[in-house]
């Protein structure tokens, strides 16, 4: 476990070189740059901003393709994003492209969850926008306690799958989710120092993004502090505010620099 996190008003004078250097920052997007599910023109005159000043704002989600794909095309000065936890890099009038370099063989996920459905009585439904995932495969949580979720977890791990869980969606996959180790592969193909990169999130899923040693500067929303044992790293600082709010907070203290 890392450090509590220190407030983010102090970055800047706890880590001075750190906070110069960000070109890039690399956010989260349900409960980073949403309020309550929705994303809100104050964000969006934000990340404006960010772009205008030279800062790039790559979008990193546990979203589908198809809907990273909508937010790189509209919101102002975006140009590419993560999808899926890391595993596809999408860039409008392109490909998506498998960050890995080999496409998630859905078919073999898809077997395992039909396994689990008529072996060991899961009830797994697929997720109505199954259509816009390339390499995910995620089911509908339907109200699932832990203790069922963990006795799938265990069949899936028989047949070599994660299986993993969010507080809507089961997802089957290869690897387990990281969207971090998806950040820094593009990064590092492109010759990006991810040193120059500040990362912000909210939720479990994000703990990639805040793994010490692999980001210039990590953030976390103030929703990080109340489940702070759910994170296995925790990010070097936290933000007064929750949601978008907080992504505001990071991107009016950059846009302060001198
Ligand atoms: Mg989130």
């Amino acid at each position: 476990m890392t450090a509590r996190p220190r407030p983010l008003a102090e970055a800047a004078r706890v880590d001075p070189r750190a906070w110069a250097r960000v070109a890039i920052v690399a956010t989260d997007v349900d409960g980073t740059l949403t309020d309550r599910g929705e994303l809100r023109s104050p964000i969006v005159e934000v990340i404006a901003r960010l772009i205008r000043a030279g800062v790039e704002v790559i979008p990193v989600s546990g979203r589908p393709a198809g809907e990273v794909l909508g937010l790189c095309r509209y919101l102002p000065g975006v140009t590419r994003g993560i999808a899926e936890n890391g595993l596809l890099e999408v860039v409008p009038d392109r490909a998506p492209r498998w960050i890995s370099g080999r496409p998630t063989d859905v078919e073999r996920l898809l077997a395992v969850g039909d396994w689990l459905n008529a072996d060991h009585q899961a009830g797994l439904q697929r997720t109505g926008d199954a259509f816009c995932r390339l390499g995910d495969v995620a089911y509908e949580r339907e109200g699932r306690g832990e203790p069922e979720l963990e006795r799938l977890r265990e069949r899936a791990r028989e047949r070599g799958v994660h299986l993993v869980w969010s507080n809507v969606h089961v997802h089957l996959a290869e690897q387990l989710p990281d969207k971090g180790e998806g950040l820094l592969q593009v990064l590092a193909q492109e010759g990006t120092d991810p040193t120059t990169v500040a990362t912000i999130g909210d939720a479990p899923n994000d703990v990639g993004l805040f793994r010490p040693g692999r980001f210039g500067l990590t953030v976390g929303t103030r929703d990080v502090v109340d489940q702070l044992q759910q994170f296995d790293d925790l990010p070097q600082f936290v933000a007064q505010a929750r949601e978008a709010a907080a992504f505001s907070e990071l991107a009016e203290g950059l846009l302060a620099r001198g």
